[in-house]
């Protein structure tokens, strides 16, 4: 449920409709909108009715939310959330381009990477420090050393970072270093995970599970919404299906169909969408035709000798190519890169 106040509502009036919530044992969380405030309620609303809420002062009507995510629904908040990570906003005009090797495996090798990401106009840097692997023989990234590599490279090249957190226990650690914390496909549901990072004050970047539906993913976002950190961007990553010809099949209707439910700003991953660099530029390309806010793809400078990801990694002078041909496809989409 939702009570939305008059725009003309004074903050003693906003104040004491909380006071009433909270009495009544659930969670306001206020969202400010252009035009007006809301306040969106979570927990059991058992016993409380609509009508009592519409008689307090400053309350212009209670409504309640149909779908199973209260905060991260459109019904919430009409207008697109804005997530600000370093200098950039994500879910604005801008498109945001976050690109990097898929696990930080030496200075020289991020360096070389972020600089030549940074040269063609990525404005956030990506890479594993703690790579959550389907087999535990594979490198398993570089961890606390990992982290201090990727915020000394990217002070250097002028980027913000973005990187995986795969315990709860790492979520301080972490945010020591990155600006924006990752959660990967295999931790959708790892809910101590969504929780702890909805306590921190950083915002997260959630990918969708292997095998999500879109409501799962939103039920995801919905844990890190509800300990009151708002600053969510979606990730559609690809999901799994009988095709074998791509790593994933890159679910781009999840873009549409996310921004009709949500005012959460999404980005596509072409690179796990699709497990090879032959299809990232064009599946890029279709990201941002659908709508996509931004893209999040694997740069490597030496993709065959790569650790991890190495075969749907661009070269940078690909990544380049890419870049250049955004550049040109983001004015017809109403964007700017
Ligand atoms: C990654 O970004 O390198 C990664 C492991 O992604 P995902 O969680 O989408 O598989
Ligand atoms: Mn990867």
């Amino acid at each position: 449920m939702i009570v939305v106040m008059a725009p003309n509502a004074t903050a003693q009036q906003r104040e004491t409709v909380m006071g009433k919530v909270k009495d009544l044992g659930l969670q306001p969380h206020v969202i400010e909108g252009v035009a007006r405030t809301v306040i969106g309620l979570v927990g059991d609303k058992t016993g409380l009715s609509l009508g009592f809420l519409e008689t307090l002062p400053g309350v212009e009507k209670a409504v309640p939310i149909m779908a199973p995510y209260k905060l991260a629904s459109k019904d919430t908040k009409q207008e697109p959330t804005r997530v600000r990570v370093g200098d950039v906003e994500i879910g604005g005009e801008q498109l945001v381009v976050m690109a990097g090797p898929c696990a930080v495996e030496s200075e020289e090798q991020l360096l070389s990477a972020a600089s030549s990401c940074a040269a063609a106009g990525a404005q956030i840097l990506r890479g594993g420090a703690f790579k959550p692997r389907t087999s535990p023989y594979s490198f398993q990234g570089l961890a606390d050393h990992g982290l201090k590599l990727l915020a000394e490279v990217a002070k250097e090249t002028g980027m913000s970072v973005v990187t995986e957190v795969i315990r709860a226990e790492d979520v301080e650690l972490v945010g020591r270093y990155a600006d924006m914390y990752q959660i990967g496909a295999r931790n959708m549901q790892n809910f101590a995970l969504l929780k702890e990072v909805g306590r921190a004050r950083k915002p997260v970047l959630l990918k969708r599970g292997l095998s999500a539906t879109v409501e799962e993913w939103l039920m995801a976002a919905e844990y890190i919404l509800s300990e009151g950190n708002y600053q969510v961007v979606l990730c559609e990553r690809g999901i799994r299906t009988f095709e074998t010809a791509t790593r994933n099949t890159l679910d781009l209707s999840a873009v549409p169909v996310v921004q009709a439910q949500s005012h959460l700003p999404i980005v596509v991953d072409p690179s796990h969408g699709t497990g090879h660099w032959r299809y990232v530029a064009a599946m890029s390309k279709a990201a941002v035709a659908a709508g996509a806010d931004g893209l999040i793809v694997e740069v490597h400078p030496d993709p065959d000798s790569a650790v991890s990801d190495g075969s749907q990694s661009l070269r940078p002078e690909k990544f380049r190519k890419l870049m250049e041909q955004l550049q040109v496809l983001a004015p017809a989409c109403g964007r700017r890169l």
